[in-house]
């Protein structure tokens, strides 16, 4: 195992963070694999996947059985990790710029390509060898100014010549899930499978740009450039994985994520010896597109009237807001059919927050499709 270091752009005289990196398995190996964690810094559970992870990582290496270099980022965001306001930690959005941590990740589409159509050939593997190459040329470009643009250009590097990504966060309160790209998720259904999620949200593009997205959208640049005059490899997969709520923090969780996400490697090749089959899936993916946000219209007392993964019909109620001066009760109902899978932590709502988010089999939604 090595463990690199990448320091950050300093925001203040005496203050210094870096990006950690845990790398096992061989250094020259054909497939390469991150696993980051906690991109907004107060979803923990990841972080102790990543724990978890490091100790069967080193015990496979150990015994020579990785095929694949493994790189675990169990604190992919320093900075959030070190947000109080009043004792309460601020991991989704960075204090200063109130800007989201997994949103406006590095957009290579505009940057990259560029000469490149003179050196591709027809041997597919060289030119996804090229493809990567031009990737890290142009993130060698990018001069980050502050430190949250160096942070968001160490963790693009280290996963810009990966073969698979997974980004580990979770919801408030929610069942484990999985996004990626509608291309990617033949490969990634096996994951969902060992995983056992609740529901695989697939789209094209969400409009946010978040890490995972970052690194689809890059090789998809290429590929429409380039894909149909020459043999371009399949792109890098890349998955964010919700690692239900915030509090479902517990050893047994964790030890059963790691067991899913390795046994998903072994699937890949990328662990020697037995490959254990993977379950059913439990539902098929949805489009993004098809969820349903249902919002507060008033401020009041959450009471949920439906529990997490309960499959709703239009009209089914999902929540009731109390209000306990005017004795006002105001129901929501969903209008969708589908799967109720996240919902708030607070039992209190200001007017115009999200309650809930469903997952819907038709696609019904146009522009951004991910919340704040
Ligand atoms: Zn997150």
């Amino acid at each position: 195992m090595e463990i690199h270091r990448t320091p950050l752009v300093s925001p203040s005289l005496g203050t210094t963070r870096e990006l950690v990196s845990y790398h096992y398995g061989p250094a020259h190996a054909a497939r390469r694999i991150v696993i980051q964690s906690s991109v907004h810094a107060d979803e923990t559970p990841g972080m102790l996947v990543s724990w978890v992870l490091k100790r069967r990582l080193a015990d496979l290496e150990s015994r020579g059985l990785l095929r694949a270099r493994v790189v675990v980022v169990p604190v992919a965001n320093p900075i959030g990790l070190n947000q109080r306001i009043a004792g309460a930690l601020i991991g989704r959005f960075e204090t200063d710029s109130g800007q989201n941590f997994n949103r406006r990740f590095i957009d290579l589409a505009g940057r990259i390509g560029d000469g490149l159509e003179a050196t591709l050939g027809h041997d597919e593997q060289r030119n996804g060898l090229l493809f990567r190459q031009a990737v890290h040329a142009a993130l060698e470009e990018v001069k980050p100014r502050n430190e949250l643009e160096s942070l968001q250009l160490a963790l693009h590097w280290l996963s810009a010549d990966a073969d698979i990504v997974l980004d580990l966060h979770c919801s408030l309160e929610g069942v484990l899930h999985l996004f990626t790209h509608a291309d990617a998720w033949p490969a990634f259904e096996p994951l969902a499978c060992y995983l056992g999620v609740g529901t695989s949200l697939l789209c094209e593009d969400s409009g946010g740009h978040s890490f995972d997205e970052a690194i689809n959208l890059s090789w998809g640049a290429l590929r429409s450039r380039f894909g149909d005059r020459f043999p371009i490899p399949a792109s890098p997969l890349a998955a964010c994985i919700e690692l239900r709520g915030l509090y479902d923090v517990t050893h047994e969780f964790a030890e059963r994520d790691a067991d899913a996400i390795l046994q998903f490697i072994a699937l890949r090749g990328g662990i020697a010896g037995g490959v254990t089959p993977p379950p059913p899936l439990i539902r098929p993916p949805m489009p993004l597109s098809g969820s349903e946000q249902i919002d507060a219209p008033c401020a009041g007392v959450l009471v949920y009237r439906a529990p997490l993964g309960a499959w709703l019909k239009p009209g089914d109620a999902v929540a009731d807001i109390v209000d306990p001066m005017t004795d006002q009760v105001t129901t929501l109902h969903t209008q969708i059919e589908g799967v109720l899978y996240t919902r708030r932590v607070t039992r209190y709502v200001h007017t115009g927050v999200t309650v809930v988010l469903m997952a819907g089999v038709t696609p019904r939604r146009t522009g951004p499709l991910l919340t704040a």
